[in-house]
């Protein structure tokens, strides 16, 4: 049996293994069914590669897609190893001859979509092979709980218990949290102790995160002027917004190009081309960009919406710094887009439960927006593993001391209570700030005692909101109408035990006084050296400095 470190230099020209890898490698090569779970760009698919060496006979790999397989066999020839693919379009005068130079020894690796491994012909022919492994990539396809499901990868097991020359299982994805790695272990007959699970912290990665700018777009441009002749890739989560975002770049000097799904095949493959071989500094995409591509010095990834979970942010953002020199990943964060996505979760035809799931996913995104500690910490903690706060995400570098908000946090929490669980947070905002919509006389929140209690613009307070929510001081309950309680950390705020403490400052942002352009308040305030400026002519318009927000709470209009 040849040594899987001669195989390493011979094939891959690799002088040595990188974390994770020698191990699975080990464990696959002695017949052990293996879940590998290693960060994007680790080098997950030597793992098979290199058995698939080692090893008699053939290795099935299974990909969700046929970009990802073209790819890799392109690179695998190009290193002098025989592959070939077959998905479920592939006619069968073309199946045959790849089955037969399988069978004869001549491909070492044949990659196959779930849906081909399913066909029962198929399966019948596979078993005149002498299959040696079957690799699962992407496996996190096959559970409910990830956030990629697909069904044809259910069916895999059966796939594999039919084949008559019994190989062993390696699973492999990048993106596990401990439920989805649950879920694939019993449903590839996977044991515990073949759990090869590397590192998931990027630590060349800095995380950032900025909440609704006023111009997304200028935001996005400034960013790109300030990182000059670095190459970066910005998502945006449609078409449309992406030709709009392409175009606002490009007039604006930018080296950009688009890249979405709607594009022709050639086109797409051009401006993958000139990415890759930095012709181009910028590609604004959909996420149909990325999967497959192998740029190793992406210097930035910014995410112009947020994504749907934070497995798919992770994925993404991790197309960054492959090369493992600093890189930096940027979330745009508005509170909006998640609306949107709930609104599809609710309109789609998907189970009670699977719903769920999504919903569960989007929340985490929102307290991914909105916490105060580490982000590379959060991400790491959201997969079941524990790291250091890396020092140099963007709440790790925020500096700004803690607020005390315990004061607008009490309004909040005693709303919330008068309420009674019964709705949802934009309504608590809209009662707590005393809002006039008649939807507030409806439901009788006018005559509640806190009802327009808290002195902050409408913005403000469902920002404040939301922090309450990540931090635990409140929490939603319900899942297509999700009603806000209070938390028993909530209640110990109430009771004075716990204070409420936020860093940063609230933007210092015009502000509709609506809630009160009382000449009594605006003289308080600004005897208070409170207020920075009045518009001009405008009364309904004050500019607030950093403590007005909260001083405000505390003087009676
Ligand atoms: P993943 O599937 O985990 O995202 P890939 O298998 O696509 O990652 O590998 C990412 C890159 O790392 C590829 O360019 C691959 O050639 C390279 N690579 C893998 N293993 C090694 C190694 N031991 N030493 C150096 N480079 C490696
Ligand atoms: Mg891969
Ligand atoms: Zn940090």
């Amino acid at each position: 049996m040849t040594n899987p470190q001669t195989i390493l230099k011979k094939y891959f020209g690799y002088h040595e293994f990188r974390p994770g890898q020698a191990e699975v490698i080990q464990k696959v090569l002695t017949g052990e069914n293996v879940l590998a779970v290693m960060p994007t760009g680790a080098g997950k698919s030597l793992c098979y590669q290199v058995p698939a060496l080692v090893n008699p006979g053939v290795t099935l790999v299974i990909s969700p897609l046929i970009s990802l397989m073209k790819d890799q066999i392109d690179s695998l020839k190009q290193n002098g190893i025989e592959a070939a693919a077959l998905n479920s379009t592939t006619p069968q005068e073309e199946v045959n001859p790849i089955l037969r130079q399988a069978y004869e020894g001549k491909i070492k690796l044949l990659y196959l979509t779930p849906e081909r491994l399913a066909m029962d012909y198929f399966r019948y022919q596979l078993n005149f092979l002498d299959v040696s492994l079957v690799a699962v990539d992407e496996a996190h396809c096959i559970s409910q709980w990830g956030h990629d499901f697909r069904p044809a990868y259910r069916q895999i097991l059966e796939g594999i218990n039919s084949l008559r020359s019994k190989p062993n299982i390696l699973a492999l994805t990048a993106t596990a949290t401990p439920a989805v790695q649950e879920d694939i272990a019993n449903q590839l007959n996977i044991s515990r102790n073949n759990f090869v699970i590397t590192s998931f912290a990027r630590p060349n990665l800095s995380f950032k995160v900025v909440n609704s700018p006023k111009d997304t777009n200028k935001y996005i441009y400034d960013y790109i002027n300030a990182h000059n002749d670095e190459a970066g890739i910005v998502y945006t989560n449609t078409r449309k917004k992406v030709d709009d975002l392409t175009r606002y770049l490009k007039k604006r000097g930018v080296s950009v190009a688009n890249y979405h799904g709607g594009m022709a095949n050639d086109e797409r493959t051009k401006v993958q081309d000139d990415f890759q071989f930095d012709r181009v500094q910028v590609i604004v995409a959909t996420n149909a960009f990325g999967m497959g591509i192998d740029k190793s010095n992406v210097r930035f990834v910014i995410h112009a919406n947020s994504t749907k979970n934070i497995e798919a942010y992770y994925q993404e953002a991790g197309r960054a710094g492959r090369d493992g020199a600093p890189c930096e990943a940027v979330m745009i964060f508005h509170p909006g887009d998640l609306a949107t996505y709930r609104w599809f979760i609710d309109q789609s035809e998907a189970d009670d439960q699977y719903k769920k799931i999504q919903y569960d996913k989007l929340h985490a995104i929102t307290e991914y927006a909105n916490t105060q500690s580490c982000l590379q910490q959060f991400i790491v903690r959201y997969f079941g593993q524990d790291t250091p706060a890396c020092g140099k995400c963007s709440n790790c570098l925020d500096q700004r001391k803690l607020r005390d908000i315990s004061v607008e946090a009490k309004s909040i929490i005693n709303m919330v209570y008068e309420f009674d669980g019964r709705f949802g947070k934009s309504i608590v905002a809209q009662a707590v700030t005393g809002s006039k919509n008649k939807r507030m006389k409806e439901i009788g929140a006018d005559q509640l005692e806190h009802y327009g209690s808290l002195k902050l613009p409408r913005k403000e307070a469902e920002s404040m909101i939301n922090f309450m929510l990540a931090n635990g001081y409140l929490e939603t309950v319900g899942e297509q109408y999700p009603v806000v309680r209070v938390t028993n950390l909530g209640w110990d705020v109430l009771d004075g035990k716990k204070k409420v403490l936020r860093r940063g400052e609230p933007k210092i942002d015009e502000v509709k006084a609506n809630l009160s352009p009382d000449a009594k308040l605006f003289n308080a305030l600004k005897a208070k050296r409170l207020i920075l400026a009045k518009e001009q002519g405008v009364p309904a318009f004050m500019i607030f400095n950093d403590h007005t927000l909260h001083e405000m709470a505390k003087i009676k209009p």
